[in-house]
């Protein structure tokens, strides 16, 4: 009885056409063009700037690191091999794009740091990058430095290996280490440790500093 009175309103929708219409076929000799083959463009998206392609520029500090400015900066893209960023006023990923700024060099270290941490230390999980500069230098909330390019701040490595936020209780020291020696290696200048961790390097380039025992500070020379 449903079926029934479910079909009625439908029949009666139907158009009446009676037989159908013959469809007219081509003449013989008639070509057809062919549709143009698209071949697919491949997109890497990588977060809100929506690329990871680096514009590599010469870029110059300009001041201090304390009271400067940057011309020429170059965007560290959100996320890359080895390495993602974060914001550090939300502890959240990405980092923000207004402050993923530096010079080429210190961009070009940071993207080459994560290339070699994903081939030496494939089971430890992305290093973490927090803030660089702005585009064009100048203070940032929660810095006195990253003013002119030269520096970024890099998580400590965990234990268990997962992206978030680390302290002296769930930090690797071992892994830790390995990433100050490599930065040391590569040239830094400074690099600025927590009063609580327990990690060392050449004397005058890591420095014990307080409110630095969630991040390493790295700085590159211009
Ligand atoms: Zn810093």
């Amino acid at each position: 009885m449903g079926l029934l009175a479910c079909s009625v309103p439908l029949a009666a929708a139907l158009p009446d056409h009676g037989a159908v219409e013959p469809i007219p076929s081509a003449p013989v000799a008639m070509t057809i063009p062919r549709e143009p083959v698209l071949i697919p463009q491949t997109v890497e998206v990588t977060g809100e700037d929506g690329g990871a392609i680096i514009d590599w520029r010469e870029s110059v500090p300009g001041g201090s690191p304390n009271g400067g400015r940057l011309t020429g900066a170059v965007r560290l893209p959100a996320s890359g091999s080895g390495y993602y960023t974060y914001d550090p006023r939300t502890q959240r990923e990405p980092g923000g794009i207004a402050t993923r700024w530096g010079t080429t060099r210190l961009v070009r270290e940071l993207t080459d740091l994560g290339t070699w941490w994903a081939r030496t230390h494939p089971g430890a999980g992305a290093l973490g990058i927090g803030d660089l500069s702005r585009r064009d230098g100048g203070r940032i909330d929660g810095h006195s430095s990253h003013q002119n390019g030269l520096d970024a701040d890099i998580r400590l490595p965990r234990r268990d290996g997962a992206q978030g936020a680390a302290n002296p209780g769930n930090y690797d020291r071992e892994l830790t280490q390995d990433l100050v020696d490599r930065l040391v290696a590569r040239g830094a200048n400074l690099i600025l440790i927590g009063p609580s961790l327990d990690l060392h390097g050449p004397r005058g380039v890591v420095v014990r500093w307080p409110n630095h025992d969630d991040h390493l500070h790295v700085r590159f020379p211009g």
